[in-house]
């Protein structure tokens, strides 16, 4: 095992709370923070050991600019070793926004009378789906409130809905969900239908925090919604992501929940999150939260360093409502992920009048509007390799395998090869001229570098697939 996680404080934890907030506070209060422990702390993480609550709280702790400084070229590096130049790609789509709970940060809540509600009609699904494929995209994250009109049976036929649709050279091969909490026998109708990650944020890791913004409905129940990814994991979906909504309660503490929760998933599935968010508060209609953890842009970045290094192989997932300059700055700290071409409107990716946001109609406001293109050029510009890969999922390496999968050899035979692939039919069939040579020269710089890494017969393996693709092959994949 690459891992080494925390013991369960009882034999099996499975489906039990597993979040204690004295214990929390007290790691917090009382873990001491110098140059020899930061530095200890990092080199662990930089060995690709995941690090303990107690050793995380050393990088909480820790408020040193020089030492900050530390422990963010700890998370470049770390970043470098784990992942590479790659850069993942996806696009949220809202299949529905009707909503019976009443968070109060959300656009959608049920109490917001100005909200327009809307559910896409199987139709509208598909253009919205077609418009994505026209832009290039592969990979998507569907998006519901949660209704009684978005069961299981509704939400896995929407999966299967989005898979059947083809546009020319465009397919969507990845569906991941964001969704409501369900019952183990939901899930399973769900996995069933083909998902990639299921992804649930718990928002804040705080019960009496959570009580207060979540103030009506079925999300109320604070451990309804923090034992969901037990159920799923019981219903066989292996590949799951947790998140917080910073800004709803102290960061640090919220950034050992989100390790919490992984220790519990490692200890009790042998298998961590697949993915990490970490969504920030943005203006949302009518907003008024009636409290202040505002997290600074500074804070963002430290917290997204000190995740990186305290979860090495866990994917972290950046999101259009940071703008763009943070998003340059902080993809370097260990974002494995992001979102790009995003629209929020219902139905907008497909008719898309209006440029500016309607936030009546939206579930809060995004800060980057940039289109799929424009971010795929600036990650060129910066020696990134964009990548639509969904090769693991398709091949069955997930969960415990995925993780194990993580490492650098396997990095150089699989990861960075898909990218190359997937990046060369985006370039082919969807990017304009500039973007296309760029893009086809930061493939031969990843070739060469590879050249000197690995195998030349595997390169020349995959300088051979590159060369089938310009002549019309798709989805090759190793
Ligand atoms: N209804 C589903 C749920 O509550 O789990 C889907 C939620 S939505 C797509 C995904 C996430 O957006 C929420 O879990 C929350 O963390 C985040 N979110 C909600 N309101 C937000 C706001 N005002 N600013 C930024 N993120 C927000
Ligand atoms: Fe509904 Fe989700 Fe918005 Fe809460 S966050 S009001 S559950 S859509």
């Amino acid at each position: 095992m690459i891992f080494t996680p925390e013991k369960c404080r009882v034999p099996d934890q499975r489906m039990k709370p597993f979040i204690d907030p004295d214990e929390i506070w007290d790691i917090i209060n009382t873990t001491k923070s110098d140059h020899e422990s930061v530095l200890a702390v990092i080199a662990k993480s930089l060995s690709k050991q995941r690090l303990t609550l107690k050793e995380t709280a050393i990088l909480i702790n820790s408020t040193d600019p020089e030492l900050i400084e530390e422990i963010k070229e700890g998370a470049r590096e770390l970043k470098k070793r784990v992942y590479g130049n790659r850069i993942v790609l996806f696009a949220p789509l809202y299949v529905g926004n009707k909503c019976t709970n009443n968070c109060k940060y959300c656009g959608f809540r049920a109490s917001n009378k100005e909200a327009v509600r809307k559910t896409l009609s199987d139709e509208e699904l598909i253009h919205e789906v077609e418009a994505l494929e026209d832009n290039g995209q592969k990979r998507l994250i569907l998006v519901y409130g949660e209704h009684p009109e978005y069961s299981a049976d509704y939400i896995a036929h929407t999966v299967r809905t989005v898979y059947s649709v083809k546009k020319g050279p465009g397919e969507i091969r990845r569906v991941n969900i964001n969704a409501a909490p369900l019952e183990i026998e939901g899930f399973r109708k769900v996995k069933e239908s083909g998902i990639g990650t299921y992804q649930i944020f718990q928002e804040t890791y705080h019960p009496e925090a959570y009580k207060n913004y979540h103030l009506g409905g079925q999300k109320r129940n604070f451990e309804y919604r923090l034992t969901a990814l037990d159920r799923a994991q019981e219903a066989g979906i292996d590949d799951v992501g947790v998140g917080v909504l910073f800004g709803l309660y102290d960061w640090r503490y919220e950034v050992l929940g989100l390790i919490r929760h992984t220790n519990h998933l490692e200890a009790c599935y042998h298998v961590g999150p697949h993915t990490i968010s970490f969504p920030r508060i943005q203006n949302a209609s009518k907003l008024d939260l009636g409290s202040d953890y505002t997290v600074s842009d500074e804070e963002f970045a430290r917290l997204v360093a000190i995740l990186r290094l305290a979860v090495p192989y866990t994917g972290m997932i950046l999101t259009a409502r940071e703008n763009p300059a943070l998003r340059h700055e902080v993809i370097q700290f260990g974002v494995s992920q992001i979102d790009g071409g995003t629209k929020l409107e219902l139905g907008s990716y497909a008719d898309s009048v209006n440029e500016e946001q309607d936030l009546n109609k939206e579930q809060f406001q995004i800060n980057d509007n940039r289109s799929l293109n424009e971010i795929i050029e600036e990650l060129l510009e910066n020696e990134y390799l964009p990548s639509f890969c969904t090769a693991c999922y398709r091949l069955g390496r997930t969960g415990e395998h995925f993780m194990e999968f993580s490492v650098p050899g396997f990095i150089k035979r699989f990861c960075s090869p898909n990218a190359m692939l997937t990046l060369a039919e985006y370039l082919e069939d969807y990017a304009p001229q500039k973007t296309k040579k760029k893009g086809w020269e930061v493939i031969e710089k990843n070739l060469e570098d590879l050249e000197k890494k690995t195998d030349p017969k595997h390169v020349n393996d995959l300088r051979l697939r590159l060369l089938r693709i310009q002549s019309g092959e798709r989805d090759l994949y190793f």
